[in-house]
């Protein structure tokens, strides 16, 4: 349906339709119902007589049509009718246009977009487009800061990761020299006291026996003497690692100090003791130490006690191991008498 029949309504009056009295009023009339009424009117046959009549209604038609498009917001009609009217209408369709297609550009991102064609439209849509910028940058701004601090806050706790691994690492480091012996790197005199004592309180708790060995290489002065001391280091490192390599799990050893040495075997009564400590003996006196041009033979000689916390009023252990390795120092003593190279036994302490 074209706008034209799209609008068409009945003819003016009767007066006009019927070809006679057709005079300025009638078309005043027509005219105004073109311009004023909802429903156009049709062109009767007595005002089709009139000179440019049907031309003006029809161009007034065409301009009906073509703002009732802009009211529905289409401007994409097609003004083909001519004159300075239907050009203004036009160039209106043009301007549209093209604030829409800008509106588009910013949508898209381009916040550059300014209108001055529209009159106080053209400031109303300057001024959005500015604040819309202005808002755009404050919030990348924002977000530049935010990233920043994001970054630092990072590297800050980074840095305080980093430092507190070092101080755990520290402390580990601290905590393994102050237990662990700088030379054989087997535990010092007081760390074996203390995991001894703990040991025997789970023996004494579950009614094993312990034993205690202590043992002391022969002649060491001598060999200081013959191979020089950087060579007894090695020799102290090497007694260290061959008595370390035939020991139980649970079983403890430690350097009292100069080339005297401690044990401590779990679940072990005197027999088993003296046997594991025979064993260390040999293996020592079978495994010569390296020195400079060749290898020299070592020899260690060994006290061993076994005993139990088990004692009437008394359970936690407290003096036994003191007790015990006062004993095992006196066994160790005659196995030196015995010509060194021995294992010797005290009495069982209960
Ligand atoms: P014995 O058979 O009676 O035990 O004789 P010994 O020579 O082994 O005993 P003595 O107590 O006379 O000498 C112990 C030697 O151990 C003296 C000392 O220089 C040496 N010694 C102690 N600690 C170390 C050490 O850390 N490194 C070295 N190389 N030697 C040490
Ligand atoms: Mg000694
Ligand atoms: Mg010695």
């Amino acid at each position: 349906m074209s706008l034209l029949e799209h609008d068409r309504g009945p003819p003016a009056t009767a007066a006009e339709s019927d070809g006679s009295g057709v005079n300025a009023a009638a078309v005043a009339g027509h005219v105004k119902a073109l311009l004023f009424n909802p429903k156009a009117p049709t062109v009767t046959t007595g005002l089709a007589m009139v000179p440019g009549l049907v031309e003006v209604h029809q161009c007034l038609m065409d301009l009906r049509g073509y703002l009732r498009s802009f009211s529905r917001g289409d401007f994409s009609v097609d003004i083909t009718t001519r004159g300075v009217v239907c050009g203004m209408v036009k160039s209106l369709q043009a301007n549209l246009n093209h604030v829409i297609w800008q509106m588009e550009q910013v949508e898209a991102g381009d916040l550059t977009q300014r209108v001055d064609f529209m009159g106080d439209f053209s400031a109303a849509f300057n001024s959005m487009v500015f604040q819309l910028d202005s808002a755009l940058t404050a919030l990348r701004n924002k977000e530049r800061e935010l990233t920043a601090i994001t970054e630092e806050l990072r590297q800050e706790v980074e840095k305080r990761e980093a430092a507190l691994r070092a101080l755990q690492q520290s402390e580990e480091n601290f905590r393994y020299l102050a237990e662990h012996d700088p030379l054989t790197g087997i535990l010092n005199r007081r760390s074996f006291l203390t995991q001894a004592e703990l040991q025997l309180a789970r023996n004494t708790i579950m009614d094993h026996p312990s034993s205690i060995a202590i043992m002391d290489i022969d002649h060491f002065k001598q060999f200081n003497d013959t191979h020089g001391h950087p060579a007894g280091d090695r020799a102290l490192k090497h007694v260290a690692e061959v008595s370390g390599s035939i020991l139980r799990p649970n079983d403890i050893m430690g350097r009292m100090g100069g080339e005297e040495f401690l044990f401590f075997f779990s679940k072990t009564n005197i027999d088993q003791a003296r046997r594991v400590a025979e064993r260390i003996r040999e293996r020592i006196a079978d495994s010569p130490v390296p020195v400079d041009h060749g290898q020299a033979i070592i020899t260690a000689s060994i006290g061993v006690v076994s005993f139990t916390a088990h004692r009437e009023g008394q359970s936690d252990g407290c003096g036994v191991l003191e007790q015990a390795m006062a004993v095992a120092d006196e066994a160790l003593y005659r196995a030196k008498a015995a010509g060194r190279n021995k294992v010797r036994t005290g009495a069982f302490i209960s």
